[in-house]
């Protein structure tokens, strides 16, 4: 059996520096996830990230601190009020203090991200990282995942203790959501302006995505330098209009891993690549980060993931240990 002569070429290019363009990427993607190309890509990118990031494993924690049915509507959450199960809910002092130091006791947590609703008043937003920061280690990154802001606002999440912010421009953008690319890209512009981290996703991705689309979307974190990049399956909840095309194997997501780590490898400002939900496929196929969640989860039924849908931090740990790496 023999690869295809010009994907040999591009990846021996990306292994000597080259930096991939969008129809490479493409390409990449256009393989069959049980292809021998596919397989030779997941193991570059793995050999190459490993190199990069010196074997080490970064563990993440979300804490869903609110849960709203979300008039953003968008398709593919179960937080959209058009199909949500659940009732409203704010977690209350004790408990995100609780949930903070069950992420932070052990000093291995790199960041905690605190995930709140798109409309969540943003004071409330403030007043949740500057009570985590004022409560875990300095040295544990803040990363805030919110709905839209402004430059202003981005501003503010820096001063009150946020080193990054989570945000993407997401596959079906204005189509399976009611927000234009034009808004979404311009939060990004404000966290990369306000000097915080971007966080960024090739998400949420469904079986009828293309490769093209998967492109677009992927080449943009690039665009903006993000310091963390990954790729993110879409979970097939079954009342909402996506739940019907299912759902893309964790081959397949561990082949998109790889893809965006070897677009990614050769950026300055790379820092991780996320794979979501944790699997060891992707942890074996380019990525070196994971995350352990507790609280909402907009990919769960359940208001709380951990145990559920969400792993803890000795669960992330142990498949890290189990694909090799250092934690
Ligand atoms: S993804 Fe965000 S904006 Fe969209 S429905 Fe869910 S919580 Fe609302």
């Amino acid at each position: 059996m023999k690869a295809n002569s010009k994907f040999l070429q591009l990846i021996e290019r990306i292994q000597e520096g080259h930096v991939m363009t969008r129809e490479e990427c493409e390409f990449l993607l256009g393989f069959d996830e049980k292809s021998l190309e596919a397989g030779i890509t997941r193991s570059v990118a793995d050999s190459l990230s490993r190199e990069l990031f010196n074997n080490k494993g970064l563990v993440f924690g979300q804490i869903g601190v609110e849960i709203a049915p979300c008039p953003g509507k968008c398709k593919f959450c179960s937080f959209s009020e058009d199909f949500t199960s659940f009732q409203s809910f704010s977690m209350d002092d004790e408990a995100l203090y609780n949930a903070a130091d069950n992420f932070t006791a052990s000093g291995e947590l790199f960041a905690l991200a605190l995930m709140v609703m798109h409309h969540t008043p943003f004071e409330r937003t403030l007043d949740v990282i500057r009570k985590v920061r004022a409560r875990i280690p300095a040295k544990t990154q803040i990363v805030a995942n919110l709905g839209d802001f402004s430059r202003t606002q981005a501003e503010e999440l820096k001063a009150v203790g946020a080193n990054g912010a989570y945000h993407v421009w997401r596959l079906g953008e204005g189509s399976d959501t009611q927000f234009p690319a034009s808004q979404r890209l311009a939060t990004i512009d404000n966290i990369k302006a306000a000097g915080l981290d971007l966080y960024y996703c090739c998400e949420p991705i469904g079986p009828e995505h293309t490769p093209t689309q998967m492109a677009e979307i992927i080449m943009k974190g690039l665009d903006y330098e993000c310091f963390q990049h990954g790729a993110m399956r879409r979970v097939p909840l079954p009342a909402s209009p996506l739940g019907k095309y299912g759902q893309i194997t964790e081959s397949r997501l561990a082949q998109i891993t790889a893809v965006v780590t070897l677009v990614a490898i050769h950026s300055p400002q790379i820092c991780s690549i996320g794979v979501h939900e944790p699997n060891k496929l992707g942890l074996m196929s380019g990525a070196n980060a994971i995350y352990a969640e507790t609280g909402a989860n907009p990919r769960d039924t359940e208001s709380e993931t951990l145990g559920h849908r969400g792993l803890d931090i000795e669960a992330c740990k142990r498949m890290y240990t189990e694909c090799g790496f250092d934690i």
